[in-house]
């Protein structure tokens, strides 16, 4: 799969979740030798038996094409006849929203020791504080006898990936954010020459969208590489947030917030994408990192208003979200309540900042009987979501028996595709709380959707 001039190199990749198990299937997938390291012995134990511990999207046909090159490991040995090492451990949120980091020295204390004689890029893509590689470089030095600024250099290399669709997102990027000293810059340009240049033959189970050419390589210092990463989430983010807001306006006074960003999504200089009203965000990454440059603006005695206020909506929309279904029942106690959706959004199994975990604990805590369903997440709520009470749904049909009402959390394509007219005479009370919007046609049941009246057998069409 190598590109001609592009030299086969020797990757270690530490750390084996979302983001380290995508580096490392793209990077074997580009013609480099990989080892995965991960602390998790039941990770490494799953992966050496070709298993895959997350739910990703042809993840698992890509690790399989490339397993020659690819080997698994608790052990950091690796390190030492690496040509690049990639930090992608998690860097969760502190009690305050400060990103914790102890993943990240602890991975940098473990690399340090093995670092080797020749030419070593360490890279980070974790997101990190900005002022985070200078400080991995600092604890190289102190834990390595062999580090040298010559032969050693951290190079910040974000990830933008996208649960859900990360193998496109990893093989065919719109831009790849290098920040470094040029040298350890032109490291990594030899490593992703395949990428950069799309010389490499595209997998079947990701195929190369047919408009596409190739990404922007943006070469930056440490620093700004750092802050990219965080103002592209937070900027996200706050899209989603502002859907949000003007969804709660429209629905006020009788604008349909889909028609409204479908008008203002067309102004190129605003763009279409993120702009769906709904449960707002969830998952690892748009909480954390608002948190986290929020909180490194409170380090520098600098107020982000517009941060704090897209936070503040966000979780304001689970609120409402509530708000919708209490208006409809008055009282939700001994009342059921089906639940679609559990993962933070589809094609994912992260239950991380889901929107539905706060449902299923606030239901529960006014009375309610939750019973819900994911296509995927099921087993891993068991586990992660212990401490909540609720019922799992053994089928679709479940989470509508003899309920009172059922929400959607989750845009699954399963449930975008429900004959609803065959499950809502399932229920004791046909109301359903579409908070995706996903429900296009009327259907033979109240149905509540964000920032719109529901579908109506006459809409109004956009011509
Ligand atoms: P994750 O929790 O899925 O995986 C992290 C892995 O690191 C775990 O398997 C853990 O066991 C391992 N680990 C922890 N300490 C270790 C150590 N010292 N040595 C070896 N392994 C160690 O996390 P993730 O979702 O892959 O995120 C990783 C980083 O990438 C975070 O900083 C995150 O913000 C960022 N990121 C995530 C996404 C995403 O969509 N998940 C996207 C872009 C960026």
């Amino acid at each position: 799969n190598l590109h001609s001039n592009a030299q086969p190199m020797n990757v270690a990749v530490i750390g084996t979740g979302y983001v380290g198990l995508g580096t490392a299937a793209l990077l074997a997938h580009i013609g480099h030798t990989v080892t995965g390291i991960d602390i998790s012995e039941e990770k490494i134990a799953m992966l050496q038996r070709a298993e895959v511990p997350i739910h990703e999207p042809g993840l698992d046909d890509l690790l399989a094409s490339v397993q020659s090159r690819l080997t698994w490991t608790t052990r950091y040995d690796a390190v030492a006849s690496a040509d690049v090492v990639f930090i992608c451990v998690g860097t969760p949120p502190g009690p305050d929203g400060t990103p914790d980091l102890q993943y990240v020295v602890s991975a940098a204390a473990s690399i340090a020791p093995h670092l080797n004689g020749h030419t070593q890029v360490i890279v980070n893509k974790s997101t990190v504080p900005i002022g985070t590689g200078d400080y991995v470089t600092r604890l190289l030095e102190e834990h390595s006898v062999t580090f040298s600024a010559e032969r050693h250099a951290v190079v910040s290399n974000p990830e933008f990936l996208r649960e859900g669709t990360a193998l496109h997102d990893s093989l065919y990027p719109d831009r790849i954010v290098l920040g470094g000293t040029p040298e350890a810059v032109a490291h990594m340009t030899r490593l992703y020459a395949p990428l950069i240049e799309q010389t490499f033959v595209a997998p079947a189970s990701a195929p190369r969208p047919e408009a596409y050419t190739r990404p922007a390589v943006v070469k930056t210092t440490l620093q700004s590489a750092e802050m990219i990463k965080y103002a592209a989430n937070a900027f996200l983010a706050l899209k989603i947030s502002f859907a949000n807001e003007i969804a709660g306006l429209s629905e006020r006074v009788g604008a349909d917030i889909e028609e409204v960003m479908t008008g203002i999504g067309m102004d190129t200089r605003i763009g279409s994408r993120f702009l769906n009203a709904g449960l707002g965000w969830g998952g690892s990454c748009f909480g954390k990192d608002t948190q986290g440059l929020i909180s490194a603006g409170r380090e520098h005695n600098y107020d982000m208003p517009i941060l704090q206020a897209a936070v503040t909506v966000n979780y304001r929309q689970r609120q409402d979200v509530l708000q919708k279904l209490i208006r409809q029942l008055r009282t939700l106690k001994g009342k059921r309540i089906g639940m679609l959706g559990m993962a933070f959004k589809p094609d994912t199994d992260d239950l991380r900042d889901a929107p539905a975990h706060d449902l299923i604990e606030r239901l529960h805590a006014l009375g309610a009987t939750v019973v819900a369903h994911d296509p995927v997440a099921m087993p891993r709520a068991s586990r992660e979501w212990a401490h909540l009470t609720y019922q799992e749904a053994g089928s679709i049909e479940e989470a509508f028996d003899r309920a009172d009402a059922v929400i959607v959390a989750t845009e699954w394509t399963d449930y975008r595709t429900l004959d609803w007219n065959a499950l809502t005479p399932r229920m004791r009370r046909p109301l359903i709380i579409d908070a995706r919007n996903i429900i296009r046609d009327p259907i033979d049941a109240q149905v509540e959707q964000i920032g719109r009246d529901a579908p109506t057998a006459d809409p109004i069409t956009a011509e």
